[in-house]
């Protein structure tokens, strides 16, 4: 019996069992797609270099695939099917097809990270789908010029909010007031508010008072809605930035 091929077969079978052990090994616990955009508010571009660095570390010490891209138009069935989360950086789709396609991936449980000018909606911004998503949520004020402001935890027990403080000072940011809020919605969970201690806040536009949720999510989808994403310094604090990290890890894996 001539035992070279069967060496040969050995070590091929070898090769290919080493493979599937590898890439078993680098098979990413999820995979998330950021969109976000360079050409809108100079504060929110500015977010979004910070946070997608961010992001991109994060991926590789929790082994998740975080890619990104500033083509809105590949909010479509047969690129958003490559991924488990959805994130809005700095920007939302304004196009009839990227919002059929992102209702559609939702309704068939997608998961949707939004922060701050993502979740913005007026009366031109048409989309009532988007708003009902959102809790009803309806942008009513901001202050300006963007400050630090003391935030509460209203839910302790929640995945996103573990490990955080019941209050922090979370830095410089554009603070959004909703009317309604979706607080009033029964399917929404508000996780974190303004701390009503920072009323007024504001110089030039001012907030005097009212309820004014920060993070949320509505229980009926998949998603969380996060006010922070201003300017410069949002990345800076690390115990938002660990809840940010819970955020994505939560609608990531759930847990
Ligand atoms: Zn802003």
């Amino acid at each position: 019996m001539n035992k070279k091929p069967f060496n040969r077969f050995v070590i091929i079978l070898l090769y290919v069992h080493l493979a599937s052990i590898f890439s078993f090994a680098q098979k990413p616990t999820f995979r998330a797609i950021a969109f976000y955009s360079t050409n809108v508010e100079r504060d929110h571009v500015q977010f979004a270099g910070d946070v997608l660095a961010f992001f991109a570390k994060l991926s590789k010490e929790k082994h998740f695939q975080f890619d990104s891209t500033s083509d809105w138009s590949n909010t479509n069935d047969e690129f958003l099917k490559n991924y488990q989360v959805v994130l809005w950086i700095n920007e939302f789709p304004h196009t009839e097809e990227e919002r059929r396609a992102f209702e559609r991936y939702m309704t068939r449980g997608g998961a949707w990270l939004g922060f701050h000018v993502s979740g913005y909606n007026d009366k031109d911004t048409q989309w009532p789908w988007f708003v009902d998503f959102l809790g009803g949520a309806i942008f009513y004020t901001n202050n300006w010029p963007p400050l630090p402001a003391k935030l509460i935890i209203d839910q302790k027990n929640h995945p996103v909010t573990k490990n955080i403080p019941s209050s922090y000072r979370s830095p410089i940011n554009e603070w959004y007031q909703w009317k309604p809020s979706p607080r009033l919605n029964k399917d929404v969970q508000v996780l974190v508010s303004l701390d009503s201690s920072n009323y007024p806040i504001g110089k030039k536009d001012i907030i005097y008072h009212g309820d004014l949720p920060v993070v949320w999510t509505n229980t009926r989808y998949k998603m969380l809605y996060m006010n922070m994403g201003h300017g410069d310094q949002v990345m800076t604090d690390p115990i938002q930035n660990r809840m940010i990290s819970n955020a994505l890890t939560w609608l990531g894996t759930g847990k």
